[in-house]
């Protein structure tokens, strides 16, 4: 325990939370505990600037003009690409597809993987904690080519059930498409045994790293995942912009996504031959000003050290944890061994919508509902849940906020 104290007191929140100017605003008269960080996180000043800077010096289209302005503009996106390849240890920059975001990295997959690789009868798996984005794109895909989308269960706690994952693999599986973190549960996957059991299998494997990604450093080659799936607003950064990581053989053996400038090598009505790789996959004007303030989310992050912010993280959500468990009534959804920054709950006898209502008229944001995981809803038989989700930049008094607003939504409402 005295441990665990020192890694919150050691930790310079109160410094980090000067570079995040939103978070010094007032919300219905009270100081503003955003602890809404699942659905987005805040943006650093650094990531301000470095939209303001692109919009005052460098506006430009990319990778397409000869005049300096788009040379400036050019380097800065491949910059951020750079960086990102660093950031997940990938082995190339051309294996970092710049998205819209973590939906359009999976819908990206399964349109073009999905079109060479996936026939009648064959089989995806996905598990019963997927977010809306991990499920819809790989029915749409089910239903083109007549395969059958296969669910690995959970237990109560919210832990995959790794021997039904086992049994489910045979050679019909085309893909493994599962969460690295639960965004309503919070459960931290075993993501290396599922890559492992998948690739004995000869089957690959797409992380959805939406709610990995800010919270747990990734080494995509030490796990040797395919494919790696995540949103820039979830990690400090801009929204609009994300990532599909793709292993080089992967990318290459798939068709292009989309049509359209770009991503092709010649044009004529005969006969389009396409560009390489990033570009078959990057087709369009992309997100400029949101690709390059990226790199300052990613400095961000990497200035302060992955590790250590996991460490905090954890240590605030043991305390956030016991904190609640001390509210009489108190039932927590998702109770993982491990676990990463969200806390979902309910209050015996009031709707999550009534308890968040009550939150945000504390200043505290919380989110309520299904989370874009209406089947785990219905698994556990209720509406929704209460979420409150963990960033580097909450604190104990954040949390103690959290608790009293809880403790007083339960003795209005119960
Ligand atoms: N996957 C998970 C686990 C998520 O939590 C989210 C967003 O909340 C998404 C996918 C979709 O992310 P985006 O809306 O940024 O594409």
């Amino acid at each position: 325990m005295m441990e665990k104290t020192a890694v919150l007191e050691q930790f310079d929140v109160y410094g980090i939370r000067k570079d995040f100017p939103i978070l010094t605003r007032t919300v219905n008269g009270k100081p503003l505990v955003y602890l809404d960080n699942g659905a987005t996180t805040q943006k650093p000043l650094q990531v301000i600037d470095a939209i303001r800077h692109y919009y005052t010096e460098l506006n430009s289209n990319v990778h397409r003009g000869v005049h300096h302005l788009s040379q400036l503009a050019t380097d800065a996106f491949e910059v951020t690409r750079h960086q990102l390849k660093g950031f997940i240890n990938a082995a190339h920059d051309h294996e970092i597809i710049i998205t819209k975001g973590t939906t359009d990295s999976i819908n990206l997959v399964a349109s073009s993987f999905g079109s060479a690789f996936v026939k009648t009868g064959d089989e995806i798996i996905i598990s019963a904690m997927e977010h809306h984005s991990n499920i819809v794109p790989w029915q749409l895909l089910c239903e083109d080519r007549g395969a059958v989308l296969r669910v690995v269960p959970i237990n109560a706690a919210g832990e995959l059930d790794m021997d039904a994952y086992r049994a489910l693999l045979t050679d019909r599986t085309k893909l493994v498409a599962i969460t690295y973190v639960s965004n309503s549960l919070g459960t931290v996957n075993p993501v290396r045994e599922i890559i492992e059991a998948a690739h004995a299998n000869g089957t690959p494997v797409l992380l959805d790293a939406a709610q990995a990604i800010q919270h747990i450093a990734i080494d995509v080659q030490a796990l040797d995942v395919d494919f790696l799936a995540f949103s820039g607003h979830k990690m400090y950064g801009p929204t609009g912009v994300g990532v599909l990581y793709g292993k080089e053989k992967w990318l290459d053996a798939m068709p292009p996504y989309q049509g359209g400038g770009e991503m092709i090598k010649e044009v004529t009505f005969e006969k389009t031959t396409y560009n390489e790789l990033p570009f078959k996959f990057e087709a369009g004007t992309p997100n400029i000003e949101a690709g390059i303030s990226l790199a300052a989310a990613i400095g961000y992050i990497q200035d302060i050290g992955m590790d250590r912010i996991a460490a905090y993280e954890h240590g605030l959500l043991e305390y956030a944890t016991a904190r609640l468990l001390e509210i009489p009534g108190i039932r927590l959804i998702g109770t993982a061994a491990n676990k990463s920054s969200v806390l979902s709950f309910l209050v015996d006898g009031a709707h999550p919508y009534d308890v968040g209502v009550i939150l945000d008229k504390l200043g505290v944001a919380v989110r309520t509902g299904h989370h874009c995981t209406q089947p785990l809803m219905d698994w556990y038989g209720i509406p929704g849940t209460v979420r409150a989700s963990i960033a580097m930049y909450n604190t104990r008094e954040d949390i103690d906020t959290l608790a009293a607003g809880v403790q007083k939504a339960a003795s209005m409402l119960v």
